[in-house]
């Protein structure tokens, strides 16, 4: 548990650059995955938005939902395609939240994905079943509400969550596309695990590696 001040802006700043460094040892991967229903532009655009957040959340000091705030705009606008728009909205919508929290503590965190799942789901208006990063982010905020109902510490319930995550996400393999541009392929959609729901994992992940260093 922390207070709501400069030091978590601070903390913000360390998870966007882990982050960062977490996609881009990926790229080339989330590319692949995106060639195979999509059109392989999924890495480089979360490597672009990702820099453009890392740069936008330098600067003037912060409480760390100011610093994600600004993170997400600079995000959506470098990223581009359809994960521009909804990553960088769910990062915008997660500091916008966390701005407002008295203490950083795990059901503001919770409290915060969550606004930042409602934002996802508004503007792409997909369901989690529907082959997209939402088979990732809803199996994880389930998870981690169930570990914050039982006292779980912030570092507990990350971890207890990022399982079902990654279950979530492989079950996309399975999943037939119903949104985005792999909706177009149907069927034939099915055989790959889905390209945004690989990279939320892999933010999930690497915020979990700073939360589990912060909590040592
Ligand atoms: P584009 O499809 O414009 O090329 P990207 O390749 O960067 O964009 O991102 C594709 C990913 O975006 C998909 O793998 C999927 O996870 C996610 N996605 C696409 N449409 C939606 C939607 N309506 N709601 C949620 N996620 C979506
Ligand atoms: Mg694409």
């Amino acid at each position: 548990m922390r207070d709501n001040d400069a030091d978590g802006g601070r903390l913000a700043q360390t998870i966007l650059a882990h982050v960062l460094a977490a996609v881009e040892a990926r790229e080339l991967e989330l590319g692949r995955l995106d060639a195979a229903a999509g059109d392989g532009d999924h890495g480089a655009g979360m490597v672009r938005g990702l820099r453009a957040a890392v740069a936008a959340a330098d600067g003037p000091e912060g409480v760390a939902g100011d610093i994600l705030a600004r993170a997400g705009t600079g995000f959506t606008d470098a990223a581009g395609g359809a994960s521009g728009a909804l990553v960088g909205s769910w990062i915008g919508a997660i500091g916008r939240s966390l701005a407002g929290a008295d203490r950083l503590d795990v059901a503001a965190v919770a409290d915060a994905l969550d606004a930042g799942q409602a934002m996802i789901q508004r503007l792409g208006k997909a369901k989690p079943g529907d082959k997209t990063m939402l088979d990732t982010l809803d199996p994880f905020l389930r998870a981690l509400r169930r570990a914050v109902e039982t006292g779980a510490t912030l570092d507990a319930a990350w971890a207890a969550a990022l399982p079902e995550a990654e279950a979530g996400m492989r079950a996309t393999a399975e999943m037939i596309a119903k949104r985005g541009r792999a909706a177009r392929l149907g069927e034939r959609s099915r055989g790959h695990v889905d390209a945004g729901a690989m990279s939320l994992l892999i933010i999930l992940t690497a915020v979990g590696d700073v939360i589990r260093q912060q909590a040592a």
